[in-house]
């Protein structure tokens, strides 16, 4: 069973941007109140533009049990983001959650 629905640190550790054609209003998926504008040309999930990071589309207690809010409708990089890799592992460690792999950051 994937690790994700008890970590969901992911989505509280990095900057969440994307293109603005994957915007509701631009023909694609993402609800445009949830993310805000970077350059015109890029968005960013509301929540990964400030610190602490936590997208706002993150329900839950990270390391607990977490859920995504737009799993069906989410960006490119949340769909992109591979469990049990460097940037998951490093998220993981950096909310004190072990690694998958044993790594040690
Ligand atoms: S940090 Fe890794 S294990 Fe945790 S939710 Fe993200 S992909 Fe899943
Ligand atoms: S949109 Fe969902 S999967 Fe993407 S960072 Fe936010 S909570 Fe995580």
């Amino acid at each position: 069973m994937s690790a994700c629905t008890s970590c969901g640190a992911c989505c509280a550790s990095f900057r969440v941007d994307f293109a603005i054609y994957e915007l509701q209003s631009m023909g694609g998926t993402v609800p445009d109140g949830l993310a805000v504008d970077v350059n015109g040309s890029t968005c960013r999930m509301r929540g990964t533009d400030h610190v602490p990071i936590r997208c706002a589309a993150l329900t839950g207690t990270v390391g607990q049990q977490v859920a995504c809010g737009i799993y069906e409708w989410r960006s490119s990089p949340c769909r992109e983001f591979q469990e049990g890799d460097y940037a998951c592992n490093k998220a993981r460690a950096r909310h004190g959650l072990p690694t998958l792999d044993g790594s040690v950051f």
